[in-house]
């Protein structure tokens, strides 16, 4: 059970220091209960309450870790009900579906393929993390075949679906090692599954025909000590998932619900006929509230939208994205070749670089660190100001790659054309477009 603001406030100091963040305990106590804050903001708490306070203070709807090595990722743990309350902090993780009876050398094709769909967005590797093996025959030894194949061989995780125990025993002791997710248990197989999941440490789904029908075996299973569990209350009909979805979360999070505190998954693959409907319906459940998103497939016209989806929900909306401070090359600069500079937010990296590159003209592009604003953003707050861009340019070594000594700033930042040039003798600062739009047309002219 959470406990109650003024339950956590008798366990805490109650010194009033403010290194919390807030002016009192009781104030502290109260983020602590509604999920506010956490329990490493106070540091003078003893040992004992801590131990107490542990379930109190963990995330609402609990974390829940799946797979091994480089893509391992958790679902869960997030904190608020809507994005702009704070952030979202586990990014829906994505999986297709291959039945066991598929053929060995069909697999290594798909995994192959699946393994291509990595993409780079602003300094980060995006990327599908799972592949849910389905026993579409009971046949024990295909089942294990398939699943150790994309363990042993790939760098997906597994999401093992079979509801026979002796299926999944058999797949666990061939596949453990890479932590999978076993789905799922239910009213007649929960007693198995759960001592599996109990004795491997693995997480494990539970599926049953509606969120009030999830209660009781929930209850089992963490009576048996099953701690990690995923969610699946059984809809498979686009409105209905969706309320599910929304009913889960909020009775999480306002109701502070433990017995429904867990992470979801969700089953696009069986709501739809065709990869673009499902796409569709994995967009709703990346925006709401979906921790996992089972697909038929991975194909990059439907999965990279969804990546890019998902990137721009599960980021902290209160900072910007950037990219790392530097030169970067665009079509093989030379020696020759003219050097622009811009401000770091992810942006307009992306807007600026692109139409350099489209330009075809090599070119030299500086990024200086604008704490992730915007030219005129920049400019205006100072982060962006003539004598910083100066200084940043000459620590930047472009000077070394280059002959010429002419930089082209963005027009939006002309005013500080003169305080650059104080801090560059010697360079000739040149005005650039306004517009990125703009930049190909002025680049080829000169
Ligand atoms: Fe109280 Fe701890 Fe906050 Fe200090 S840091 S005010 S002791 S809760």
């Amino acid at each position: 059970m959470a406990l109650t603001g003024i339950q956590i406030f008798k366990l805490l100091p109650k010194t009033n220091c403010k290194e919390c963040g807030v002016p009192t305990c009781l104030a502290f106590a109260m983020n602590l209960a509604s999920g506010k804050a956490e329990l490493d903001g106070c540091p003078y708490v003893s040992d004992e309450a801590r131990a107490q306070l542990a379930e109190a203070s963990a995330p609402p709807i609990r974390p829940v870790a799946i797979g091994k090595g480089v893509r391992a990722a958790s679902a869960g743990g997030e904190t608020v009900q809507y994005r702009h309350e704070k952030t979202f902090y586990n990014p829906t993780l994505l999986a297709a579906v291959v039945g066991s009876d598929i053929a060995e050398a069909d697999l290594e094709t798909k995994l192959k393929a699946w393994n291509a769909f990595q993409y780079e967005r602003v300094g980060l590797n995006l990327r599908p993390e799972l592949v849910a093996v389905k026993d579409v025959n009971g046949d024990q030894k295909a089942f294990v075949n398939a699943a150790k194949k994309i363990a042993e061989t790939s760098e997906f995780n597994l999401v093992l679906m079979t509801e026979d125990p002796g299926v999944m025993k058999a797949a666990v002791d061939a596949c453990g090692f890479k932590r999978p997710l076993m789905y799922a248990a239910n009213d007649n197989n929960f007693d198995q599954l759960g001592a599996l999941a109990k004795e491997k440490k693995l997480p494990l789904a539970v599926r049953a025909d509606s969120v009030e029908a999830l209660l009781p075996l929930i209850e089992k299973l963490t009576q048996m000590g099953v701690k990690d569990i995923v969610l699946d209350p059984g809809s498979r009909e686009i409105k209905q998932a969706h309320r599910d979805q929304v009913a889960i979360r909020r009775a999480a999070l306002k109701d502070l619900n433990r017995a429904v505190g867990f992470p979801t998954i969700t089953f696009p693959c069986e709501m739809a006929s065709n990869l673009d409907m499902e796409t569709l319906i994995a967009g709703t459940f990346i925006a709401k509230y979906g921790g996992i998103v089972v697909l038929s497939d991975f194909a990059g016209e439907s999965l990279f939208p969804l990546l890019l989806q998902r990137l721009n929900i599960f980021t902290d909306p209160q900072r910007p994205m950037t990219v790392t401070e530097g030169i970067y090359e665009i079509n093989n600069p030379n020696e020759n070749s003219p050097v622009l500079v811009t401000t770091n937010f992810a942006l307009t990296y992306f807007i600026v670089s692109g139409e350099i590159e489209g330009s075809r003209v090599p070119s030299w592009l500086l990024i200086k660190d604008s704490e992730g604003l915007s030219v005129m953003t920049a400019w205006a707050a100072g982060k962006f100001a003539g004598d910083d861009v100066g200084l940043f340019v000459k620590k930047s070594g472009i000077a070394d790659k280059v002959k010429h000594q002419e930089l082209i700033i963005p027009g939006y930042a002309a005013a500080i054309a003169g305080d650059v040039e104080e801090e560059l003798p010697g360079w000739k600062v040149t005005v650039g477009p306004r517009e990125a739009a703009h930049i190909p047309g002025f680049l080829k002219a000169r």
